[in-house]
């Protein structure tokens, strides 16, 4: 035994030999850091206007992002955050996420559009960073827990007349017939009835009013319901209700709701204060997941402290990026509270919010909203983007993936150019 393991000591040693060379090549090219050259913003008109980052080096290497949709994010981007990392050794990621926040609003910025224009900056940042260390980023983030992610398909409310359940079951068919083979769907609810048209006069309603009637309730069971008779029994789907109540009505609503066995019920409430979502928890066994609209750990951390909710659903780039995402999932799962992933983003977004679900513990599904035909031609990838409604992460340094000059170039915002 003792030879043997003298024998493969040697053969460490041997190999070891071997290696130095190339071990020291990579450590020098690393002590003659990349630095940071410039950084680009374009906006291109998707399902929203997608605001595209890229992180260039004087490498000749350079990075992409995606910061959340939004009018305001490009200025932040190169008036604000720009300057704070040109010259930066882009694998400080976590520095320079910081040094943007703190720039940008002195002692850091907690929210709002600084926060998700940095979020793409941050996204940009771990594409540099895969690529220089030639690793796809979700290894930089701790590593895969599954190299496939599970995503929802969602739906808008459908056409025609919502009290018709043929709309609902056409909705549910054409939906299922896509070719990604989607697992899991989300509905609109709160748009039944609809009480933010102004045209919408049934008494008890104003623009601003949070009631719920006890016919509402009655009108989104029976749409819901007609969901449920359509995928059968097993196929799992949620419902969005876009803040709309108050706690009482949601609490009503949630118990009604409770025979369809919901994926989730998502944002019944304002996303502010955590105290009523999480008596609404208590309340109800249909499973409440809520926070498209909170910022960063510390935007989750009381609702997540309250056990507020069955999920956390992140908006990844909007919320802090790849790493901050990380952060809060992993403090929820102390929790046993579940990840999920909003997102209206394009390809770029998309991609890198799927690295970062991939390194999460707790993360059990991620959302697609809106589609337009081209969206996945916006960026070149190898391989379809889902199959039977799951997301393949490959292995290629950084997220993998290019813009296709051809196809931003013919969706740009009015205004706009090519990386201008
Ligand atoms: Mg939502």
């Amino acid at each position: 035994m003792i030879s043997d393991r003298r024998a493969f000591l040697k053969m460490v040693a041997a190999g070891s030999v071997a290696f130095a060379e190339p071990c020291r090549l990579a450590a020098a090219a690393l002590r003659n850091k990349v630095r940071i050259t410039d950084v680009k913003c374009m906006i291109v008109r998707g399902t929203w206007d997608w605001n595209l980052v890229k992180v260039e080096t004087d490498s000749g290497l350079y990075g992409i992002g995606e910061a959340y949709w939004g009018p305001g994010i490009k200025d932040l981007i190169l008036r604000e955050l720009k300057p704070a990392i040109i010259g930066e050794d882009p694998l400080n990621v976590d520095k320079l996420y910081t040094w943007m926040l703190m720039r940008s609003a002195g002692a850091g910025a907690i929210g709002g559009q600084t926060v998700s224009a940095a979020s793409g900056v941050e996204i940009a940042l771990w594409d540099l960073a895969g690529k220089i260390l030639g690793t796809p980023v979700c290894n930089l983030l701790g590593g895969r827990f599954r190299d496939r992610v599970r995503f929802y398909r969602t739906l808008q409310l459908p056409h025609g007349n919502i009290a018709d359940p043929v709309a609902w079951r056409d909705q549910v068919a054409e939906a299922r017939a896509e070719k990604w083979g989607w697992t899991a769907f989300k509905f609109q609810g709160n748009g039944i009835p609809p009480a933010l048209d102004p045209q919408f006069k049934e008494p008890g309603h104003d623009r601003f009013t949070r009631n719920l009637t006890a016919k509402d309730i009655r009108e989104i069971v029976t749409a819901m319901d007609t969901v449920r008779d359509s995928l059968g029994p097993d196929i799992p789907f949620a419902i969005d209700f876009h803040w709309a109540y108050d706690l009482h009505d949601a609490i009503a609503l949630g118990k009604a709701l409770e025979h369809l066995n919901l994926m989730w019920m998502e944002d019944p409430l304002p996303p502010e204060n955590p105290e009523p979502m999480a008596i609404l928890a208590r309340s109800t066994s249909t499973p409440i997941c809520t926070g498209e609209n909170l910022y960063g750990f510390q935007g989750f951390r009381r609702l997540i402290e309250a056990q507020a909710c069955a999920g956390v659903h992140i908006d990844i780039p909007k919320s802090g990026g790849l790493l901050e995402s990380k952060r809060i999932s992993d403090f929820a799962d102390a929790y046993y509270i579940f990840t999920a992933a909003h997102n209206p983003a394009s390809p770029v977004g998309t991609t890198a919010s799927a690295h970062a679900a991939a390194a999460m513990r707790g993360f059990r599904i991620h959302e697609l909203a809106n589609w337009i035909d081209w969206w996945p031609d916006l960026v070149m990838r190898d391989g379809p983007f889902w199959q039977d409604g799951y997301f393949t992460i490959q292995d290629k340094p950084g997220l993998g993936i290019e813009i296709n000059p051809d196809v931003a170039k013919a969706h740009l915002m009015p205004g706009e150019t090519w990386w201008g």
